[in-house]
């Protein structure tokens, strides 16, 4: 497995791949891998020749007061897990590499980041949809496999590609889970094993309101509040937790279509996000 730093090594390198005739996939991350991550670049090799992991803990998606300088990092290990998992190349850039000094161009998606996380963490997705369409500048990928478990991230970038013409194909993945249910991410690393136990109730929260949704309740309302319910009684300080249509993410009163259900909430110094479909 190649490690490159500079966005002229990787061009090089994926020119000389397409030149053979081969598909690359990008697999964006902000490293400190885990089995999630791990999936995707399963998935990616499922749909092209080539694999190239980005590691990059983007500043532009973390606001004041968030945790850019405590997120947790660890190039060796990373480089050790992809390369486990078939990746061929990974891009490990600098910031300067990829915000030039003086940088001030961005890429803002308009509508999308209006609710969910956008909410709370304004600005958050102007700098991933900005980093995100950097890397398709820099890396030309033909595919490139996000994961369902930032549902609302997979939404913006799917626009962003399709609003700027940006050849290439969006894969959504399966969120990958701990047994007890907790979705897998690298922020879990801030919970004790005790907050761990307890924040398996986001993934209990979310099934209750699919079963609830199937036994033919369609009141938001009330799924809400017996969702929100299960996730307070275990402890957890809820950001929101939100039904909606799942391509608008419009929120909705009544379930009528379509719904999907996502949810941000603390637990500890972690702040944990989670999605799920609850009505087809
Ligand atoms: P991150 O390093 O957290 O920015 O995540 C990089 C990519 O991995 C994003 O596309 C995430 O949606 C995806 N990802 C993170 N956690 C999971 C998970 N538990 N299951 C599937 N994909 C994930």
């Amino acid at each position: 497995m190649q490690v490159v730093r500079t966005v002229g090594e990787l061009r090089q390198q994926v020119r000389a791949w397409k030149q053979e005739g081969l598909r690359v996939g990008l697999v964006p991350t902000m490293g400190f891998l885990h089995e999630g991550h791990l999936s995707l670049v399963r998935l990616a090799r499922e749909h092209s020749e080539r694999v190239v992991m980005s590691i990059f803990v983007n500043p532009t998606q973390f606001g004041p007061g968030e945790d850019y300088d405590a997120y947790p990092r660890d190039e060796e290990g990373d480089c050790a897990k992809a390369a486990s998992a078939g990746t061929d190349l990974v891009f490990i850039p600098s910031v300067t590499e990829l915000y030039p000094l003086g940088a001030e161009t961005f890429v803002e998606c308009l509508h999308l980041p209006n609710h969910l996380c956008g909410l709370n963490r304004p600005g958050h997705f102007r700098g991933v949809s900005t980093v995100v369409a950097k890397l398709f500048i820099a890396g030309e990928p033909e595919v490139a496999v996000f994961g369902a478990k930032d549902y609302q991230q997979l939404q913006v970038i799917r626009r962003m590609a399709r609003d700027l013409l940006i050849p290439v194909e969006i894969i959504a993945a399966p969120i990958i889970r701990e047994p007890g249910g907790l979705a897998m991410s690298s922020r879990n690393k801030y919970l004790s094993s005790d907050e761990r136990a307890r924040a398996s109730s986001i993934f209990q929260a979310l099934n209750l309101g699919r079963e609830l949704a199937e036994a033919g309740e369609t009141s938001s309302r009330v799924l809400a509040d017996r969702m929100a319910e299960v996730i307070t009684r275990a402890g957890g300080r809820l950001d929101y937790l939100e039904l909606f249509h799942p391509e608008t993410l419009e929120s909705c009163e009544e379930i009528q279509g379509p719904t999907h259900c996502a949810v941000a909430a603390h637990f500890g110094r972690a702040r944990l996000i989670d999605n799920l479909r609850l009505v087809n």
